[in-house]
């Protein structure tokens, strides 16, 4: 589904929504204005739809492809996810048989769950607007929820971690969903997410062919200088960030202060 106008846009972004510096005409697609801010190089939508308007694109988005049972099927483990797993198990030492507890925005139908279900001193919980993905990770006796992470109210310094794989460029309000992630995290806990990235190459040499443009879908274009001041003005400290990968992606590993 496209989007060729915008809809009844909830807010509008008249600076950079990070830094608060000057943005200028970067990029038109379908109807909506893609600024530029020209103090720290955040790339961002102008009008943004309404948190309502965007539950339910993405719910009409995703629900074709996993309600179809092979593509679960293929979908149920990755290597990637269990290096991740792997990797933030490795980073958050278990405390005196307490269980750890990890919290996946986007969790589509489970497959980093999966990986941390099978860790006997882990809990993971899992939210994302789809519903077709979240029921198939409840058959999968994982911890889902239709739900964005405000919405589930959960207890401050809950989690030991926080992922974010492919989220925050769709997120309706970005000081809204990082003020979130920083509540809900204890002290000393990890974020860790990916998203497209404009320090990559691709977008670079693409311009404005490069697949990844897409407002409603996607609001933010970030590239490493961007995300991490982003992260740091908001309780951070960041520990990795690269654009090194043969995708267009960043990655951020960041630990609340
Ligand atoms: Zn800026």
């Amino acid at each position: 589904m496209k989007t060729k106008q915008v809809i009844g846009a909830a807010y509008t972004n008249v600076n950079c929504p990070i830094c608060g510096g000057e943005g200028r005409h970067f990029h038109s697609h379908d109807g909506y204005e893609i600024d530029r801010c020209g103090d720290c190089g955040f790339i961002y939508t102008k009008e943004i739809p309404s948190t309502d308007w965007l539950k339910q694109y993405y719910s009409n988005q995703y629900s074709a492809n996993v309600t179809d049972g092979a593509y679960n099927a293929k979908k149920t483990w990755g290597l990637k996810h269990w290096l991740l797993a792997n990797f933030l198990s490795f980073l958050t030492p278990s405390r005196g048989g307490q269980t750890k507890k990890l919290l996946e925005i986007g969790c589509s139908q489970g497959v980093l769950l999966r990986q941390f279900k099978a860790k006997k001193d882990w809990h993971a919980v899992g939210v994302d607007y789809g519903g077709a993905a979240v029921n198939f990770a409840c058959q999968q006796g994982l911890d889902a929820h239709v739900s964005d992470v405000e919405s589930m109210h959960f207890e401050p310094a809950t989690f030991d971690a926080v992922v974010a794989l492919h989220v925050m460029e769709h997120v309706q309000n970005l000081d809204v969903f990082i003020t979130e992630i920083h509540r809900v995290l204890k002290q000393g806990g990890y974020f860790f997410a990916v998203m497209p990235s404009m320090s990559h190459y691709k977008p670079k040499l693409a311009g404005a062919s490069w697949k990844y443009w897409g407002p409603p879908g996607h609001l933010w274009y970030f590239t490493n200088h961007s995300l991490t001041l982003f992260l740091e003005s908001n309780g951070f400290e960041v520990k990795h960030c690269s654009s090194l990968y043969h995708r267009a992606h960043v990655r951020i590993l960041a630990r609340k202060k």
